[in-house]
């Protein structure tokens, strides 16, 4: 059964699984096929495109969002669990196919638990089987959606950072930039393994960090303080700064209340011209964010720093 509804400004409706691919040990690949996607299409590259699966509950029926409204989202959450199922964040990996046989390639982690049970979408990617129904929230063509943060403007050069969380934006990215742009991305991996190869521009760098037991983000923060040019004890102390579970900081967005609009144009180094895209387990973000924001003074409209995920926190819904 389909849940079209056809009043709202984006896809809100049923998809299947056609494929599955076990790409490394961390990831798995599922294809996404439906009608629906037919509609399926934002105006311009979709860059880090981000979509919204709502997975049913293990046992649970696939959610319905019939007769869905504008209050779709309270309407939903209202919902006892083992009805409404799980809503996840995920990317745009790619997109194969036109017309009905559209299908939204989504690369998931398959996460190991410091807390216990993993979550619902780590666990539903691990049993995910062609057939497996579930819901997508995706950009249809023609309305606005938003979702895409990689938004270099006139930069001169790259800097893509992430986890593995942020490994299928990242590569996405790399697949839909200028031949001739630069910069530089940087990409942390559970174990060697999960290396993926991942075709992008002769002048951006692609540097794969597997983590192999160290301390999540420490590879990371060591490779992109090196490439900055920064030696990590000269830069600020070491006490962590407060994690905001939500970070999220954009040229035109902050999580934090920050001001946007306005702020001043600081940079008076090498670092001119770049433009950072950060996105990873938010307390590695805030690492991050601190040694280009506070330390390098990177002006913040050069910077987008979002935390994908929180060690120890469940996505919300
Ligand atoms: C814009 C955006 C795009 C994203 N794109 C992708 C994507 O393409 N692929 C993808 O896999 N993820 C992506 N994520 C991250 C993903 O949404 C989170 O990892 C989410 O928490 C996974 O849900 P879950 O049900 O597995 O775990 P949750 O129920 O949310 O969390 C359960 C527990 O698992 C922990 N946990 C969550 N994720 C991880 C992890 N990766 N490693 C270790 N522990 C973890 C949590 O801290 C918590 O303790 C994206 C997030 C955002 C905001």
């Amino acid at each position: 059964m389909t849940t079209t509804q056809q009043s709202l400004p984006m896809i809100l409706d049923e998809v299947e699984v056609v494929r599955v691919e076990r790409l490394s040990p961390s990831f798995v690949r599922v294809e996404l096929g439906g009608a629906c996607l037919a509609d399926f299409g934002v105006d311009g590259p979709l860059y880090d495109q981000r979509i919204k699966l709502v997975l049913p509950h293990e046992d649970g029926p696939v959610p319905s969002f019939e007769g869905a409204d504008d209050s779709w989202y309270a309407t939903w959450l209202d919902r006892p669990v083992a009805e409404r199922g799980h809503m996840r964040t995920y990317t745009v990996r790619d997109v194969v196919g036109e017309g009905p046989d559209t299908r939204l390639v989504v690369d998931i982690v398959v996460h190991p638990d410091d807390h216990g049970a993993p979550g619902p979408g780590c666990a539903w990617a691990a049993r995910a089987a062609v057939g497996d129904r579930l819901v997508l929230i995706a950009p249809r063509r023609g309305d606005f959606y938003g979702g895409i943060e990689f938004q270099p403007g006139t930069a001169s050069r790259l800097l893509l950072v992430g986890d593995e969380t942020a490994v299928p934006a990242v590569c996405a990215i790399l697949g839909h930039l200028r031949p001739d742009a630069v910069g530089a991305a940087f990409l942390e991996v559970p174990t060697s393994a999960d290396v993926l190869t991942v075709p992008h521009p002769e002048g951006v760098e692609v540097v794969w960090l597997p983590r192999d037991g160290a301390d999540h983000g420490a590879p990371l923060r060591a490779a992109v303080l090196h490439h900055l040019g920064v030696g990590a004890p000269a830069v600020g102390s070491d006490e962590p700064d407060e994690v905001d579970p939500d970070l999220w900081e954009t040229p035109t967005y902050s999580s934090s209340g920050e001001e946007v609009e306005g702020a001043a144009t600081v940079v008076g180094h090498d670092l001119d011209g770049i433009y950072a895209w950060i996105a990873g387990e938010s307390g590695v973000v805030t690492a991050l964010r601190r040694v280009l924001v506070k330390d390098l003074e990177v002006d913040r409209r050069q910077v987008a720093f979002m935390g994908y995920w929180r060690r120890g926190v469940a996505m919300r819904g």
